[in-house]
């Protein structure tokens, strides 16, 4: 049995077979879901999901990307992101965060720095409020370096100074793909855990990732697809799937050389524990 901890199963890559795709999780090993917002439709169709399995949870909350522009706008849907917390199987806040990164050739402003900062820790403050774990999305910006662009670490470091003042909290970083400096700070903050997707099934043989997951105790990890994006190798390409977390455990075995089914068993107890799964 195994938990995947990150799924957009309200995403209309699923529209047309949905009931399928998670009768097949659930057939294949996969105990629980947690399927998470990031904005308020997805939010409300998560817990709409989320009402209709029992073995699927929800996590409610607003993307960094809301913040850039729309901040007014933004600002109001609180009331409705509150709304949505309280229902009985919301477990989280998330997913919510900084994100610097650009897909254009474009640097993200300091002011949209700002104003995500602003969104991220008005639902802090949210989480705080309904004692509720938050799951953290965190990309870089883009720098330029000669003509290549490559990430920072900016974005990073922004979330940790962020959550140190709100250290009663619990955090997951979702999709964790943070330097290895970086991770040893986190790993001093007792209330931060992590979690891999299928991007770390990409990964070469000399590739930083590989060190980062080796130096985080399996304690501290959990698993997750992201769904439908970041397959994971054999499936890479596809639409991704709850079923095919198996693959990202795998590789976690693979690279701390442990067996499956102990990374199966300890992330899906990680995941319970952390978001309070029944
Ligand atoms: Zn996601």
């Amino acid at each position: 049995m195994i938990i995947d901890a990150h799924t957009h199963l309200d995403d209309q890559q699923f529209d047309n077979d949905r009931p399928a795709v998670i009768e097949r999780a659930f057939a294949s090993g996969v105990e629980k879901i947690i399927n998470i917002g990031a904005g308020i439709g997805s939010s409300e169709r998560s817990v709409k999901l989320a009402q209709k399995y029992k073995n699927i949870y929800a996590s409610v909350g607003l993307h960094p990307s809301y913040f850039d522009q729309y901040q007014e706008k933004s600002f109001n849907y609180f009331s409705r992101l509150e709304e949505l917390a309280k229902e009985e199987k919301v477990v989280a806040i998330g997913e919510i965060g900084l994100e610097y990164f650009r897909h254009n050739e474009k640097l993200i402003t300091e002011q949209e720095k700002v104003n995500q900062q602003k969104g991220f820790i008005a639902q802090l403050e949210l989480a705080q409020k309904l004692n509720l774990p938050v799951i953290i999305h965190c990309r870089g910006a883009k720098a330029e370096r000669g003509k290549k662009y490559r990430e920072t670490s900016e974005a990073y470091e922004d979330i940790l100074e962020i959550i140190n003042n709100f250290s009663q909290l619990k955090y997951v970083f979702h999709g964790f793909s943070g330097r290895l400096s970086f991770t040893k700070k986190v790993l001093l903050l007792k209330n931060v855990n992590f979690s891999f997707t299928g991007n770390i099934t990409y990964a070469k043989s000399e590739t930083e990732i590989l060190t980062v997951i080796k130096t985080i105790p399996l304690e501290r990890i959990i698993v997750e697809t992201d769904c439908p994006y970041l397959a994971p190798v054999p499936k890479r390409g596809k639409r991704n799937e709850p079923s095919y977390v198996i693959y990202v455990a795998e590789k976690i075995a693979e690279i701390k050389k442990i067996s499956k089914s102990i990374v199966f068993k300890k992330t899906r107890e990680n995941t319970k524990n952390w978001f309070n799964l029944g």
